[in-house]
């Protein structure tokens, strides 16, 4: 007879099962890991981390969405925070870590209230209340700002690069990417719209930072077809084929019987003359500078170097839709079909040699609504990281000139927020409250975790910190990490998108409400055996 006091199996042997509370806890400490290993990298005297691939190469970076990016996770609650980071990487580009950190501290708290015996629910309804509130907060605490006010832009552009490259290399980037962004903006009925795929970083190693430059144009990874065409062309008139300039050649159907010597000329004579009106009807539109995206005839190279035309061949798409959104050239399929009006227009096309490559720079687009930027320097390495921090830059920048609001950094809107939202707590009745006052603590973890990783006293730090956003327009009181002083960093020029906050206090909420909600974790075989998901009861250990 079967015994029926045994639990069912539903599962192969090997897979694991967790249930209620061991589930909880186990995934609320498996993000709370993943929190811990990028907290101390928060803010501009974060630490590194050194990041050894497989193949040995070693980075080192202390940007939060690279970090979670390069290292393996395998626990499925871990996975969720590390989705934070990325979720933030994509929408705003900057604010990783702090969304992390949140994320991490969100679930301490939540872990306390469990100890003290409040259920779940209770937690995850108080966590929905306060993020709500929060959203209204920032609104409340947000400074307007327009996309002329050069300032303000610059000192949104510093601060997401503080701490992620050389103090120097910083001014000179933030007025690049400051540039880069209002080229490419387009104000509609005042709204403004602009997009990343817009602006192109070059990285070319060699030479010094100071030579990086803003591109009011495009450069274009390739150089003239031919060394007998002009090196340079003013008041450019560019073409842009698709197809390419050569004659098809005979196939076995359209064999051509050639008997004697002058037969081969005839044929010969067909081709080029076929060949020089392709060329003709260039020349004939009045175009100067010629891009194609497929091959042309080294004949036809003949007749266009004749014609003084620059040309390039074998251009990608994707860069020739480029050429075409910042010079106004239409792109056409056939040399015959070229026009006069499909022409674009620039001020300058040049090949210049740059380190050891040489490229093409389209400069003086008369509305470029794409620009490149070109970043030089030293190493590999210093070129990567500057691109990182100009990539940061960027999203900053794109979220303040499309939403138009910046809030204070430093720990001085997280500080201010937890203020007003532990005043909203003691109007709640039941015991949400006390999620709503948890929450309203973990926010005070990212001024904590500046003032730690700058190597100020932590408690005292933050009993000032505290005591200044009691007092009058105290709102922007921040932890200032160059010296340890509260003060107010809006004036100290450290803004940060009101996007940045929103969508890290966000997603940080709404995964860790995730986890908190998941009361059972059922692994299949394969990842019950790995070793991470075996070592969860140790790692816990790590943290306090
Ligand atoms: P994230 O990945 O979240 O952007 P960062 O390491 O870039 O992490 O740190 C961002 C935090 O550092 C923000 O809270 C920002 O306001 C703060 N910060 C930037 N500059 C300063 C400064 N000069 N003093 C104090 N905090 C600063
Ligand atoms: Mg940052």
């Amino acid at each position: 007879m079967a015994n029926i006091k045994k639990p069912m199996d539903i599962q192969p042997e090997g897979a694991q099962r967790y249930m209620g509370k061991d589930a909880l806890r186990m995934n609320i400490m498996a993000g709370r890991i993943v929190a811990e290993i990028i907290k101390t990298t928060l803010g501009p005297r974060g630490m590194d981390k050194m990041l050894v691939e497989s193949s040995g190469d070693v980075m080192i970076t202390n940007d939060g969405a690279t970090i979670l990016n390069k290292i393996d996770i395998s626990h499925p609650a871990a996975k969720m925070i590390v989705e934070v980071a990325r979720t933030q990487d994509q929408e705003v580009g900057d604010g990783t870590t702090t969304a992390v950190v949140l994320a991490g501290e969100l679930l301490k708290k939540a872990e306390s209230l469990l100890d003290q015996e409040v259920h779940v629910s209770t937690i995850t309804n108080g966590y929905n209340m306060a993020l709500e509130k929060t959203i209204s907060i920032l609104r409340e605490i947000g400074n307007k700002v327009s996309i002329n006010d050069e300032k303000v832009l610059l000192e949104v552009a510093k601060t997401s690069m503080t701490g992620k490259a050389a103090e120097k290399s910083i001014e000179k980037l933030a007025k690049i990417a400051v540039d880069a962004v209002k080229i490419v903006t387009n104000t509609e009925d005042g709204i403004n719209s602009a997009s990343k795929e817009d602006i192109k970083i070059t990285l070319k190693e060699g030479g010094g930072l100071e030579e990086s430059a803003i591109i009011k144009g495009l450069i274009v990874d390739e150089n003239r077809a031919s060394d007998s065409m002009p090196k340079k062309i003013k008041n450019a008139k560019i073409a842009l084929l698709t197809s390419p300039i050569e004659v098809k050649k005979t196939g076995i159907d359209a064999k051509i019987r050639i008997t004697s010597p002058e037969n081969v000329q005839a044929f010969l004579d067909q081709e080029e003359f076929m060949l020089k009106r392709m060329v003709d009807r260039v020349v004939n539109t009045d175009a100067n500078v010629l891009v194609c995206q497929k091959a042309i005839d080294e004949t036809a190279l003949h007749f266009l170097s004749k014609a003084g035309v620059y040309t390039m061949k074998s251009v990608s798409e994707k860069e020739i839709k480029k050429i075409s959104k910042a010079t106004g050239a239409r792109i056409v399929n056939m040399a015959l079909d070229l026009e006069p009006n499909d022409l674009g227009k620039a001020e300058l096309v040049e090949e210049r040699k740059v380190s050891d490559e040489y490229m093409t720079f389209i400069e003086g687009c008369v509305d470029p609504k794409a620009v490149s930027i070109l970043i030089r320097g030293g190493t590999k390495q210093f070129v990567e990281t500057v691109e990182r921090a100009l990539d940061d830059a960027l999203g900053v920048l794109l979220a303040v000139v499309k939403e138009g609001i910046v809030c204070t950094g430093a720990g001085a809107s997280e500080m201010e927020i937890s203020k007003r939202l532990a005043v909203f707590s003691n109007s709640l009745k039941g015991r949400e409250q006390l999620a709503v006052k948890a929450f309203a603590e973990a926010l005070e973890g990212i001024p904590k975790a500046i003032a730690e990783n700058s190597g100020f006293d932590m408690i005292d730090t933050l009993v000032s910190l505290r005591a200044a956003h009691n007092k009058d327009a105290g709102q922007s009181m921040g932890i200032n990490a160059k010296n340890g002083k509260v003060e107010d960093m809006s004036k100290a020029g450290v803004v940060e998108p009101l996007k940045l906050k929103e969508q890290a206090i966000k997603s940080a909420s709404e995964a860790v409400i995730m986890i908190l909600r998941i009361d059972d974790v059922l692994a299949g075989k394969e990842l019950a055996k790995s070793e991470a998901y075996r070592n969860m009861s140790g790692w816990g250990s790590q943290i306090a």
